[in-house]
């Protein structure tokens, strides 16, 4: 059983897989405590606020409810979409052993991503597309770890200021191409976007624009 905050068809609109329509499955519960976190509202997974599946599916706020859903019902609800990409994000996904689930959903002939901070292990199925997008020193004290980095199929890196630049620099990234990295402008603001252009330009990275938000989509 995962605990699931949400479920939505739009299109993938950051770093790599950019313009992909993909279901987003959202998991519930996530411990690393970013301050400029957009989902809040998945931080805890409080046994009072679970709910039926249909009304988890039926909800349409950013509310911290979540329904407990098997790993064939979650394909069943997938299948119900037309998107073939299946981006499972958070909270913090990775606090959950995602075998089974990444494993189902490729023997349907998804393609399947992971979006995760790095700071738990990845369990799911070798053929998924990681994203770690790692989060160094936040409040809730978790390392990020080697193993998620040396899983990595691209890291994408919220950045607000050089420090930000300075910590990613820090971390063993030799297996990922540096095509696959990707900074990302915390909330489009011109100074972290100007900064963002320059890092990604000196160190032959890319910088990843949260073009859902352009788009007006989800
Ligand atoms: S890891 Fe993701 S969900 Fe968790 S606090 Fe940070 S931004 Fe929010």
């Amino acid at each position: 059983m995962l605990p699931i905050n949400e479920v939505f068809e739009t299109i993938q609109g950051e770093a790599c897989m950019t313009g992909t329509p993909s279901v987003f499955l959202r998991l519930q519960a996530c411990p690393v405590g970013c301050p400029w976190c957009d989902t809040k509202h998945t931080w805890a997974l409080d046994p009072a606020r679970q709910v039926a599946v249909a009304d988890m599916l039926a909800k349409t706020d950013d509310a911290d409810t979540w329904a407990a859903m098997e790993v064939d019902e979650l394909l069943a609800t997938v299948q119900a979409f037309r998107a073939r990409h299946v981006v499972i994000t958070g909270g913090e996904p990775a606090l959950y052993d995602l075998v089974p689930l990444t494993t189902l959903l490729i023997a349907h002939s998804y393609s399947v991503q992971i979006e995760t901070s790095g700071t738990h292990p990845i369990r799911v199925h070798p053929d998924t597309w990681v994203t770690v997008s790692p989060k160094l020193d936040m409040p809730g004290g978790l390392p990020v770890l080697p193993e998620a980095l040396a899983r990595a199929n691209e890291v994408k890196h919220p950045v607000g200021k050089p420090a930000d630049v300075e910590r990613l620099l820090g971390l063993d990234l030799g297996r990922v191409p540096r095509s696959l990295i990707w900074l990302q402008p915390i909330s489009q603001s011109p100074k972290a976007t100007a900064l963002c252009v320059d890092e990604a330009t000196r160190h032959g990275w890319r910088v990843s624009i949260q073009t859902h938000k352009f788009l007006g989509v989800r």
